[in-house]
């Protein structure tokens, strides 16, 4: 509850989000390879959602919500 500027929901001067380091980054405990979630991690679409391999060690970090 500490928000001092009142915006407006629709403000006209909305600048789209920078693209920064905002990404997902994964990391790999195996290897301890690290890469955004749309580096170069090999994806497999599995019955769970999205599998990650890692590039390095070809360990599969799935990546599911924690629910
Ligand atoms: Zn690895």
């Amino acid at each position: 509850m500490t928000s001092l500027t009142s915006v407006p929901a629709h403000a006209t001067a909305t600048a789209p989000p920078p693209e920064g380091r905002q990404k997902t980054s994964l990391f790999c405990p195996s290897c301890g390879h690290e890469s955004p979630i749309t580096g170069d991690w090999d994806v497999e679409q599995t019955a769970d959602g999205r599998a990650y391999r890692c590039p390095c060690c070809h360990t599969v970090i799935s990546s599911r919500p924690e629910n």
